[in-house]
């Protein structure tokens, strides 16, 4: 998954241009900044290399998920499917535009259960927003289908998922609108950082607007653009995004290792007798910076991972324990615990909502284990780990 741990030569030239002209903004300082637009560039490699007409970076993937919701006006009423297994992102950028997000079940592809989606849409619902857990994808046939027949937009959260693609394209362009995020740990990284994707040009125009206060980059006096509409503060600064442009040059390099690394992995614990894997709707599309696989029940699992942990395998996760990732640690959530008041409707709907019910979700949870990828092993320190994770697990379940 990191692409920090690939650091080099590369990150540093493009952030030493920066320097060099000291035009640490996106925006503006023509004259000063000798040619050098590194937030630009790597807007102008995001829709090369991802295939997506239009790319808004931003400050943060949290950021790109607020911005999806106010360009594709999503707000006050508005329920937003999401899944339980995602990142706190998922709701806080729902809550932050002022809607309602309606949890529903994952299944074996550790994504949004079709099923479960359809099962929770009422005349409110107005977005569908899969998220692409650990490297992997939703059943984005399945949901295109759904949003197409009930009308309703659908935004992918591909923010763990750059480089996986399904049928041929690419995670992030499929959805009306899609988001990376290139904070520390993901597949490419700028520091901090994020993008929304999108073919609609309406909405990327509005992308461009809203992230910067509403600017509407008329002209070249900043201080004389008209702002059409209310905007935040979510640009990129072009440190980061230098540090990202170094990092996208080396993104087939990246996937192609976690590709060959996962596999060592997979071909080891295939072998043992209980381990099964993780569904992925498009098996050719995996990012492959997890690789995520079940145990036949909860307790099996947990001793595993306890075990896996013991013997020196860091880097395998238990997610149902997990406080970040797994609705059952979500009490601030549950609880509408906020610093502020929060819009009235948004409060009843959580008080509504029972999160006890999500047993599907738990079933699949309770027995998974995602195992991270990593670039920097050579091909033996792959194959010792595979080995010894597989007989750790062959201990825990004989
Ligand atoms: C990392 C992540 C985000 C948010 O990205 P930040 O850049 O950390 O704000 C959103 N969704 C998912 C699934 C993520 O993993």
């Amino acid at each position: 998954m990191p692409g920090f741990e690939i650091f080099g030569k590369e990150e540093r030239k493009e952030v030493n241009d920066v320097l060099d002209s000291g035009i640490l903004m996106r925006y503006g300082f023509d004259h000063m900044r000798n040619g050098h637009w590194k937030a630009k560039e790597l807007e102008d490699a995001v829709q090369n290399i991802f295939g997506a007409k239009y790319a808004q970076l931003t400050s943060s993937g949290t950021t790109a998920l607020s911005t999806a919701m106010a360009v594709m006006g999503v707000g006050a009423g508005d329920e937003v499917i999401m899944p339980t297994f995602t990142f706190v992102a998922s709701f806080e950028a729902i809550i932050t535009a002022g809607a309602t997000p309606v949890l529903v079940d994952i299944d074996e592809t550790l994504c949004l259960d079709p099923k479960a989606v359809e099962a929770a849409i009422t005349p409110n619902t107005k977005m569908v927003m899969p998220v692409h857990m650990c490297g992997s994808m939703a059943q984005l046939d399945a949901l295109q289908d759904i949003c197409k027949r009930h009308n309703l937009l659908l935004l992918e959260d591909a923010c763990q998922a750059i480089g996986g693609s399904f049928n041929g394209q690419k995670l992030g362009t499929i959805g009306d609108g899609g988001t990376f995020s290139f904070d520390f740990v993901k597949t490419i990284t700028c520091g901090e950082g994020g993008a929304f994707l999108t073919n609609n040009e309406e909405y990327y125009r509005n992308a461009d607007h809203y992230t910067d206060h509403g600017h509407d980059h008329v002209g070249s006096d900043r201080g004389a653009e008209t702002h059409p509409f209310l905007g935040y503060n979510f640009r990129i600064s072009e440190l980061h995004a230098a540090v990202g442009l170094g990092q996208i040059k080396k993104l087939d390099w990246i996937l192609e290792t976690q590709r060959k690394n996962n596999a060592i992995i997979k071909g080891a614990l295939s072998q043992v007798e209980g381990v099964t894997f993780r569904r992925i709707p498009d098996p050719e599309g995996d990012n492959a910076s997890f690789l995520s696989f079940f145990l036949p029940t909860e307790e099996l699992t947990r001793k595993a991972h306890k075990e896996l942990l013991a013997n020196g395998l860091g880097g395998n996760f238990y997610w149902y324990d997990n406080n970040w990732h797994y609705i059952k640690k979500w009490d601030h959530l549950k609880n509408a615990t906020s610093l502020f008041p929060l819009n009235p409707g948004l409060v009843s709907a959580i008080e509504a909502m029972d999160f006890d019910s999500f047993k599907q979700s738990d079933e699949v949870m309770g027995r998974t284990i995602s195992s991270l990828i990593n670039l920097s092993w050579t091909e033996e320190q792959a194959q010792e780990r595979a080995e010894k994770m597989a007989v750790t697990i062959k201990s825990v379940l004989s």
